[in-house]
This record gives structure tokens, sequence and C-alpha cells, in this order.
């Protein structure tokens, strides 16, 4: 095979590392963090991290999470492929695995800075804060599409008050600061009660409506 047509297939094998990440990064959410119950190592750091959002596993646990990942697929690959195609789709899974890690903490310590990373931090709230059986990818929707888990966060988002972002919060107010007030709403302890209460109340028909039907 020429030198140019190595380049080509190597480029593609890039690409297909980086996409084959997301789908990794998907499997290994669903199946090891909930599913798994919290009965692996992964499965106990993600049941932390879903308690206490703030908690991030040690840089080091997740280094060491990294060696079977990066390690079992380079060597499953060399097994079918040559150097030319195995180094780059691993290089491509490493980078983007790296900027997986990246962009979820990031999507806890840091407000968003434009459309992507705004959709990836209501994306992964709905996950945190509304239902944490839907959307387990974190950087793409794709595969939440083709599994059946993906929901479009189209509402509010409520962050209860203790897991609330402390670049969401307005420090002089306690409240969402007004840049982010169309996405998220602070959930506090009673407000479900006072919420019910007024939905009783707005229940009842107003005595002149009653009267008139
Ligand atoms: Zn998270
Ligand atoms: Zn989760």
């Amino acid at each position: 095979m020429s030198p140019a047509s190595q380049w080509i297939i190597a480029t593609i094998a890039f690409i297909g590392g980086c996409a084959l990440w997301t789908l990794l990064e998907w499997l290994i959410h669903n199946f090891l963090g909930h599913h798994g119950k919290g009965k692996n190592p992964f499965g106990q750091e993600h049941v932390r991290h879903h308690a206490t959002t703030h908690y991030f596993a040690p840089t080091w646990k997740k280094a060491l999470a990294a060696i079977p990942v990066i390690g079992g697929v380079l060597a499953l690959t060399l097994l079918v492929a040559p150097t030319y195609v195995a180094i780059p789709l691993v290089a491509g899974l490493t980078i983007m695995y790296i900027s997986y890690e990246v962009i979820h903490r990031r999507s806890h310590t840091h407000g968003p800075t434009g459309p992507y990373s705004r959709w990836v931090r209501r994306h992964h709230y709905y996950h945190h804060f509304r239902n944490p059986r839907m959307n387990h990818g974190v950087t793409t929707p794709t595969w939440d599409m083709i599994f059946g888990t993906y929901v479009k966060v189209t509402e509010p988002i409520r962050v209860p008050e203790k897991h609330a972002m402390s670049w969401l919060v307005d420090p002089e107010t306690g409240e969402v600061r007004a840049e982010y007030a169309d996405d998220y709403v602070i959930a506090r302890r009673g407000d479900r009660k006072k919420q019910a209460d007024t939905d009783t109340a707005t229940d009842e028909p107003p005595a002149a409506l009653a009267g008139a039907a």
C-alpha cells in the first residue's frame, strides 16, 4: 500500500478512535456506573459523584482506570489491524477520553461559554438531577439517541440547593445568576410542598366559575 493511502487510512482510524471513545463513554457510564449499582470500582466512584456532585474521583484513580480501557483497545486492535491503524485509533480514543474528563469536570466547575458547553451542562444535569436513567453521554447525544436514553432538555433544570454549582449561584442573593435564569432554578427544601399547596389551591374552581357551571 502506498504511503498516501496509509495516511488516509490512519486519519480515518484516528476519527474512528474518537468516535469509539464516545461509545465507551456511554457504555461505561450506563453499565458500570448505573447497572453496576456501585459493585465495581467505577460504579462506587460514580455513585459518590451522584450523591455529592462536587466530588470527583482522584486523578490517580482515573489514570488507573484508563490503563485497561486504552490498553485493551490497543491489544485488540493490534490483533486484527496493522500498526498504522492501531496507533492512530488508540491516539484518537485517548485524546477523546481526556477531552471527556476535562469537559465533564469543567461542566461542574465552570459556567458555559457557548452553545455547546451550555448544551453539555443541561444534558448532563438532567441526568444528575432529574432522571439518572437518561442522558448517559456527556460529550455527545449520539449514543443516547441510538440506545433510547436521550431526553431533549427544554425546561429549566431544578438543581437541589446542596448540589448547586458555585458558577450557577450569585453569592449575594443565593439565587441563580441572571444569565442562567432561563436554564436553571434552585430547588430548596420545602419548595415541593409549597408548590403542592399552590397547585391544590389553584385546582379548586373559583366560586364564580363553580356557580356558573
Ligand atoms: Zn457529573
Ligand atoms: Zn450517572
